[in-house]
């Protein structure tokens, strides 16, 4: 059986520490509190909100509504060949861990992922990446229950419509689904990606020239650990914006009038801005609206530095927006996901 829990503090269920209350709460552990929360689904008040770790999750206000927790766990092998592993993995499983377990097993392929603080549910719905890594790379399917009709569904990694931070599951199916499960497909043998970030020069720095799966790991979660504020002292989300993806012509226009604009081509005609670029560019940095602030070291990173209410972020957010509209007419938006 299930609890439903009432007015329950959400600040140790959001990355940011921001403090407000949900009306009900539901934890779902297992397998058999997913077949009760279904069953007793038409019950349970409404909206509803699932949440993993909550690192990409902004409360705006009290919820008025259940939040319900996906903690349900649980990795196991479902297929292997010569050169592949498959692993099902449940939804409430911690990112990090995971990585973790790969790392035992010498399974690569998302070792470029370490320490993304995520649920395994969360991890396809804005498709995780980074150091040239994204999560789609190693899905195989996503299992999802569909909440109209309490059908379970399985996905193939076409069908989930992964693209930069973006998947079928932000839209437009948003909130009618609750992700129990995924699959990965990894490799038995090392395919490393050195190419990005200082990857090559940290390990180089040690004297390291062919790295093992561990050594790859370890190295991004040092430099993300000197990059980015730890969330357990300083609240935040990670990157608060997207990268604005623009067309290659209008990135001339600002090219001629910003020489030094950092920017990645993709394979379009468009191409990807530095939105940290653009924040450190309009003179944004360090800049603080009530208790939240612009990270000092990542521009990208919004903090509570201290005691932020969610209306201090969400004004500094409308802030950075026009700032960056005014100065560059590109228009940011926004990563987080507000509630
Ligand atoms: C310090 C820091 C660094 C970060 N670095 C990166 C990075 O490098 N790359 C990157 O891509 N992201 C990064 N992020 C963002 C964050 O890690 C990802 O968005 C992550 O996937 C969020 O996982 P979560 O479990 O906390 O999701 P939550 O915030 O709990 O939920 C996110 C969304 O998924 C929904 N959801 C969660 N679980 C389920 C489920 N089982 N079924 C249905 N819906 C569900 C929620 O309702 C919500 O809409 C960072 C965040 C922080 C705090």
């Amino acid at each position: 059986m299930i609890k439903l829990k009432k007015n329950i503090s959400l600040k140790p269920y959001n990355t940011f520490g921001i403090e407000v209350f949900t009306d009900f709460f539901i934890q779902l552990d297992k397998a058999e509190d997913i077949s009760t929360f279904i069953k007793n689904y038409d019950d349970i008040p409404k909206p509803i909100y699932f949440i993993g770790l909550g690192a990409n999750t902004l409360f705006t206000k009290d919820f008025s509504g259940t939040v319900v927790h996906i903690n349900t766990k649980g990795i196991q092998k479902y297929k292997e060949t010569t050169d592949s592993i498959y692993l099902r993995v449940q939804a409430g499983e911690i990112w990090d861990d995971f990585i973790d377990f790969c790392i035992t097993n010498n399974f690569s392929g998302i070792e470029n992922l370490a320490a993304i603080p995520s649920t395994i549910g969360a991890a396809p719905i804005q498709n995780i990446g980074a150091y040239g890594v994204e999560v789609k790379d190693s899905i195989e399917y996503v299992k999802y229950i569909d909440l109209n009709n309490f059908n379970t569904i399985t996905l193939n990694n076409k069908e989930c419509q992964f693209s930069y931070r973006n998947s079928l599951f932000k839209t437009p199916i948003k909130n009618q689904f609750l992700v129990t499960e995924v699959g990965f497909k990894l490799s038995k043998t090392l395919q490393p990606i050195l190419e990005y970030g200082s990857i090559k020069k940290r390990l180089n720095s040690l004297g390291i020239t062919n790295p093992d799966i561990k050594q790859i790991a370890d190295t991004i979660r040092q430099i993300r650990a000197d990059k980015l504020p730890d969330y357990k002292i300083l609240g935040n989300a990670g990157s608060f914006f997207k990268n604005p993806i623009i067309p290659i012509d209008n990135f001339n226009k600002l090219k001629d009038q910003f020489p030094n604009i950092i920017a990645y081509p993709q394979n379009n005609n468009t191409i990807k801005i530095a939105a940290a670029w653009l924040i450190d560019k309009a003179g944004l940095a360090s800049y603080q609206i009530g208790g939240a602030a612009i990270h000092e070291n990542q521009a990208l990173v919004i903090i509570n530095k201290n005691q932020a209410q969610a209306k201090d972020i969400i004004n500094l957010c409308s802030h950075i927006q026009i700032k960056i509209k005014l100065l560059f007419n590109i228009e940011l938006l926004p990563e987080v996901i507000f509630v």
